[in-house]
């Protein structure tokens, strides 16, 4: 399906949006490219030991991918790659088709908008100001938002259950609301592609699976596709189409969840033992299993 994508993205860049619209194979196109990239970090803070180096990532249309790998193996990095927060030093990055440095930033935040790991510190905006900052690149030079945008910004703080609180100073709710405000911010973009990092680090159990069943209808339904940090394998294992499995800044390994998610893998990668059951009335679980983990 790789090849096919590859084909249908050639044809993507000359019809665009008409062929992504009416496609009915665009859960095939790649959106997403990075094509022998090399990244470290350069300044007083580097790690002199972090590098991505001819490193090759597709991102297909309609994909829910969970990318996990232990502190440090370069998640966080490879997803600001992908919005652009990042440049490689080596390489090209390709958003439909096109090379990510040509695009205009308003344009590539309508594709793509990222969720963040919420900061420690934040500027005492309103739950309804940090939903409607994702307006920003569709406002013309006037700024003001128009009774579209306003639908749009009320739709999704319904939508996140946010309605009660759009008063409320962003330091003033829990980290869950908090965290369901930046997942809003990101969905008023209207975007294609929504990257996430640790998007469960403040949930509770109970939101964190209705944020799940969330991105999972927004993904079945709206055809928005989902590339995830985690640490949780249990929701990555239940909610992902993909795995890809990050060690020291390379792809460990990369494919479905039967196949990534091995008690072997998740011991090499992780260093950890662990059990699997699954079975027909259960969804598939993953046990640590503390009496026999590696030294
Ligand atoms: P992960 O998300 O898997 O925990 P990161 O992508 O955040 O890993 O980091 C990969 C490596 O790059 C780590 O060793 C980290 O210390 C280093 N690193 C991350 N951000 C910076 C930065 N801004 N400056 C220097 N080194 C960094």
């Amino acid at each position: 399906m790789l090849f096919l994508g590859t084909y249908l993205n050639i044809f993507l860049i000359i019809f665009e949006k008409s062929f992504l619209e009416f496609n009915p194979l665009r859960k095939y196109l790649s959106l997403v490219h990075l094509i022998n990239i090399d990244f470290k970090y350069t300044g007083s803070q580097r790690n002199s030991n972090f590098a991505l180096s001819n490193f090759n990532y597709v991102i297909n249309a309609g994909e829910f991918i969970s990318i996990l790998g232990p502190n440090g193996s370069g998640k966080s990095t490879l997803i600001k790659l992908i919005t652009g927060y990042l440049e490689p030093h080596k390489g090209r990055i390709t958003l439909k088709g096109k090379n990510l440095n040509e695009f205009d930033r308003k344009d590539i935040a309508k594709i793509i908008a990222y969720v963040p790991q919420i900061p420690n510190s934040i500027y005492p905006f309103s739950i309804y100001e940090i939903v409607a900052m994702g307006r920003f690149p569709y406002l013309d030079f006037t700024g003001f938002e128009k009774e579209s945008d306003k639908k749009i910004i009320k739709n999704v703080l319904d939508l996140m259950e946010l309605s009660h609180l759009i008063n409320k100073g962003i330091n003033e709710v829990s980290g869950g609301e908090a965290q369901r405000a930046f997942i809003g911010r990101a969905l008023v973009q209207e975007p294609k592609i929504l990257l996430l990092d640790e998007p469960n680090s403040h949930l509770d159990i109970k939101h964190q699976i209705s944020i799940f069943n969330l991105l999972r209808k927004l993904n079945r339904e709206n055809d928005l596709t989902i590339v995830t940090v985690m640490h949780d394998l249990n929701l990555s294992s239940v909610y992902s189409s993909r795995v890809t499995l990050l060690k020291n800044g390379k792809i460990f390994l990369d494919g479905d969840v039967n196949h990534t998610l091995t008690p072997d893998v998740i011991k090499e990668v992780f260093e950890v033992n662990v059990k699997i059951l699954a079975n027909e009335n259960n969804p598939r679980s993953i046990f640590i299993n503390p009496d026999s983990n590696l030294e």
